[in-house]
């Protein structure tokens, strides 16, 4: 197994502290990964440095080329891409294999093809005998920082639209999931010029933090939870780096009473518990009208109540564990006390799993109010609640009653309405009668606490670029 980190398009071994990495499904350790030191930090900082020298002026056609082989050598490992992936984050095998490595190689292709079609402002005289123009210019270093619930997906998103815009990354995996990261290592160092893309392991504070300080990385870039964000803004505010936070989410999924309710049931049993909930835009957050309320807790739970979970190879599993026994019994605290109030009732699942893998049962809490811990805060696990409304003003208020603002669904067979509860949600993304949907042309991030980076589609080599304004006289 890889475990070096790569510097400079070589191979080496992390000189700090070492870290178990975990099977989530067992608890078992199935490898051991030495964090970077600060020297071997600033190593990987100073050769992405030195490498946008010559990568921030290469064309964008030979940058294209080079994320065509990347997405090309993927897919040709992805049976082991897809082990390692569901072995590190206890993912049903098929789930990663056949949802996620199709998925991240597609980011390759998109960003290989976007770079050379990029629009803007035409050129013109806008002062007599001035001629302007509009340039869109890679930033520098770029230092990457993502989480552990789709980790080669998430380096993905950050790696190709960064160096797609000719920028040069150092990346670093959430310290639970680094498997696939440095497993592309592999292919990074042999088709990227050395140093474009680094990789270092660690913990957020021992290499994160003195990552992010580094002088010369010019932006950050981070998917996270609002407390990172925070902190990240917080070092960031002293050398002014520009930021890209993708944070957390609690996605309210509004449900009218003239909704399809069996693709209601369908679309939540797959979207609320897909990656064991630990996704920032599950569909974890049910409002449901007067009429269907009753029919929809019934139908859900009994749907959610047949959710097969367990090991990664298990015949026909649809859920792993969570990530940690930390983010189990994160989950299990938010349950128990939910289950504690009088007014909720828990409707299916509510107990952690047997074994010793960090397995929770799929979840449905039903009952739940506006101002409940449930409905409020992040839980990051297999955990959906429903809320009944009365009314469409009060189920739209309710939504966006939300600290975050990632992603939000509607479900009704009125299409005006759709329309015009989707045009008032304050949210990143809308689906209107499915939810979780993602497509590489199109932008993802949030507003609010949600943060404001755009991943995928266009907007996202805009973010990883400046705008510049040349001006010729004559
Ligand atoms: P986390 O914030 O704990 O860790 C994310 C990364 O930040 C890790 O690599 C960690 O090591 C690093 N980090 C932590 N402290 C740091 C610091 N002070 N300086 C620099 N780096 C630091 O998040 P997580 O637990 O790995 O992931 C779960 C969170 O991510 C959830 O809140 C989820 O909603 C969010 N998320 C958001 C999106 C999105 O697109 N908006 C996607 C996936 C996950």
């Amino acid at each position: 197994m890889q475990t070096q980190l790569l510097i400079n398009g070589q191979f080496v071994a992390g000189e700090g502290d070492v870290e178990a990495v975990l099977n989530p499904a067992s608890g078992e350790a199935i490898a051991q990964v030495a964090e970077a030191s600060l020297a071997q930090i600033q190593a990987a900082v100073a050769a992405a440095e030195a490498a946008f020298a010559a990568w921030g002026r290469t064309t964008p056609k030979d940058r294209s080329t080079a994320l065509l082989r990347l997405a090309d050598a993927i897919e040709a490992r992805a049976t082991e891409f897809a082990q390692l992936e569901s072995l590190n984050c206890g993912k049903p095998y098929l789930f990663a294999l056949n949802d996620e490595i199709p998925a991240v190689a597609d980011v390759f292709r998109f960003f290989a093809g976007a770079v050379r079609c990029q629009q803007g402002q035409v050129a013109g005289e806008y002062l007599p005998g001035f001629t302007s123009m509009i340039r869109r210019d890679p930033l520098g270093v770029v230092a990457s920082i993502a989480p552990w619930n789709y980790p080669l997906m998430m380096a993905a998103w950050k790696i190709a639209p960064a160096i797609a815009a000719g920028n040069t990354v150092v990346i670093k995996p959430s310290e639970q999931t680094p498997l696939t990261t440095l497993k592309l290592a592999e292919l990074l160092a042999e088709l990227l010029p050395p140093g474009v893309v680094n990789v270092v392991t660690g913990r957020g504070e021992t290499v994160g933090r003195p990552l992010i300080s580094q002088p010369q990385v010019r932006m950050i870039s981070l998917t996270g939870d609002v407390a990172t964000g925070q902190k990240i803004l917080e070092t960031a505010a002293h050398s002014l780096k520009r930021t890209h936070l993708e944070l957390g989410g609690k996605a309210p999924v509004i449900v009218f009473d003239d909704a399809d309710l069996d693709e209601v049931v369908a679309g939540v049993r797959t979207f609320g518990y897909y990656n064991a909930g630990q996704d920032c835009t599950a569909a974890c957050r049910l409002y449901a009208g007067p009429g269907i309320y009753d029919k929809l807790v019934a139908d859900l739970s009994s749907a959610v109540s047949g959710i097969r979970f367990g090991e990664q190879h298990l015949e026909g599993v649809e859920m792993g564990p969570l990530i940690s026994e930390r983010q189990r019994s994160r989950v299990a605290g938010f349950v128990e006390r939910a289950a504690a109030q009088a007014h909720i009732e828990v409707t299916a699942g509510g107990k952690a799993g047997v074994g010793s893998g960090f397995f929770f049962e799929p979840t449905v809490v039903a009952g739940a109010r506006q101002d409940d811990e449930i409905v409020r805060r992040e839980v990051f696990g297999p955990v959906v609640s429903i809320t009944r409304f009365d009314e469409v003003e009060q189920a739209v208020s309710w939504a966006n009653d939300s600290d975050y603002g990632l992603a939000s669904s509607v479900w009704t067979r009125d299409v005006n309405r759709a329309m015009q509860v989707a045009s008032r949600l304050q949210y990143g993304c809308t689906w209107i009668n499915t939810h979780f949907m993602l497509v590489n042309e199109m932008p993802h991030g949030g507003m609010k606490k949600s943060g404001y980076g755009k991943d995928m589609s266009m907007y996202a080599l805009e973010d990883y670029s400046c705008v510049r304004h040349v001006m010729i006289k004559g």
